[in-house]
């Protein structure tokens, strides 16, 4: 089997030499342990994080072992009474075709219900990110005007498209190419969006959303973080979901120089991981589903076709902003 490892920790913007594609031999199937073919992996931002050494919230990649991540696939070989051969599971060891683990650390989904890769996506982790970071850290509700940078992503589009569901008065968008501009007013019903890479945040950002904002949903940092304390109204509320913008930084970058607004405004900001929400997760389950069924919830995926292109999936989302929604690589 074949399995992407992290060779050398990136200093900076990651490159393709610092990962290797390994073969190896699968071990022998232990009691209570099942083998999944993985059908899919998840590339993600915060992945980046996991590659450095630095202590975070997540324990780091080991250097010359196989990286891990969400997948999806089907059970091949199981020595578990929990799981039949057959059976569908998602489980976090990604970045490879064959995965051996324990069918307690599997969770079984209905390949019937989605395409098996909306449970990376728009079912999976980045759809709950969206749901608890709109609907609890920040605090959402009707008439909120909402903002979201990274709108064309994964959890940025569900966010948007969330906020209007729930009687959002306007929403914005910030991405960083004219197609995905126009994908959030054209097909996800954000009121407004910009591209970033256009002009500066700040007066993009006023333009767009002449009232200021209530709710700011962060998953870049950086100067979209400085604009929308800017535009920020009387009791706004600001989840910090990811910044994407510094995940690369080799060293750390100045903070918003307005946070004195945030007095004025008695505004909040609030960090957050989807982890620790994790009781959200069954009303978030069903009340996304019941959106897609309907169409109100409408998900891209960007499918990078063979493991061997694992690496540049995951490149090509975080320094190109390849993809627009879910990137995943079909194994
Ligand atoms: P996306 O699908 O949004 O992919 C990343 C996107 O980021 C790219 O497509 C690119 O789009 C954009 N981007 C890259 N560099 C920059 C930059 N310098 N400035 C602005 N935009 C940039 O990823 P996800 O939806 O999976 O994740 C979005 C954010 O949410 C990330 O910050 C991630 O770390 C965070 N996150 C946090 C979680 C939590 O628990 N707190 C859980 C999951 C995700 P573009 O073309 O628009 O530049």
């Amino acid at each position: 089997s074949r399995a992407w490892h992290l060779r050398s920790r990136p200093v900076g913007e990651p490159k393709p030499d610092d990962f290797a594609l390994v073969e190896s031999e699968l071990p022998e199937l232990k009691d209570g342990r099942v083998l999944v073919r993985n059908h899919y992996f998840s590339v993600d931002p915060y992945m980046r994080g996991r590659m450095s050494d630095a202590e975070s919230y997540v324990a780091p990649f080991e250097l010359d072992k196989p990286m891990q991540g969400h997948a999806v696939g089907e059970v091949v070989a199981s020595n578990s009474p929990d799981l039949q051969v057959g059976d569908y599971v998602v489980h976090m060891l990604g970045w490879r075709d064959y995965a051996s683990l324990d069918a307690r650390h599997a969770f079984k989904v209905d390949p019937d219900a989605v395409p098996l890769s909306a449970y990376l996506g728009v079912l999976g982790m980045p759809g709950l990110t969206a749901y608890a970071g709109l609907f609890r850290v920040a605090s959402f509700k009707e008439g909120d005007s909402v903002f979201v940078s990274g709108a064309a992503g994964a959890v940025g589009s569900q966010v948007g498209q969330m906020a209007k569901l729930k009687g959002a008065s306007r929403v914005i968008g910030s991405a960083g190419s004219a197609e995905k501009v126009r994908l959030l007013t054209e097909e996800y019903g954000f009121d407004a969006a910009f591209n970033y890479k256009d002009g500066p945040v700040g007066r993009q950002l006023r333009e767009a959303a002449p009232d200021g904002v209530d709710v700011y949903f962060d998953n870049v940092g950086a100067d979209h973080l400085e604009a929308a304390i800017g535009s920020l109204n009387l009791g706004g509320r600001i989840a910090v979901c990811g910044m994407i913008a510094v995940y690369n930084a080799t060293e750390p970058v100045p903070g918003p120089r307005n946070l004195a607004r945030l007095i004025q405004t008695r505004g909040r900001i609030e960090g957050f991981l989807v982890g620790d929400h994790e009781d959200l997760r069954p009303a978030f389950t069903e009340e996304a589903s019941a959106w897609i069924r309907s169409g109100d919830l409408k998900y891209r995926e960007t499918v990078t076709e063979g493991i061997e292109n694992g690496v540049d999936a995951f490149l090509g989302m975080l320094l190109r902003g390849d993809n627009i929604g879910k990137a995943v690589v079909k194994v």
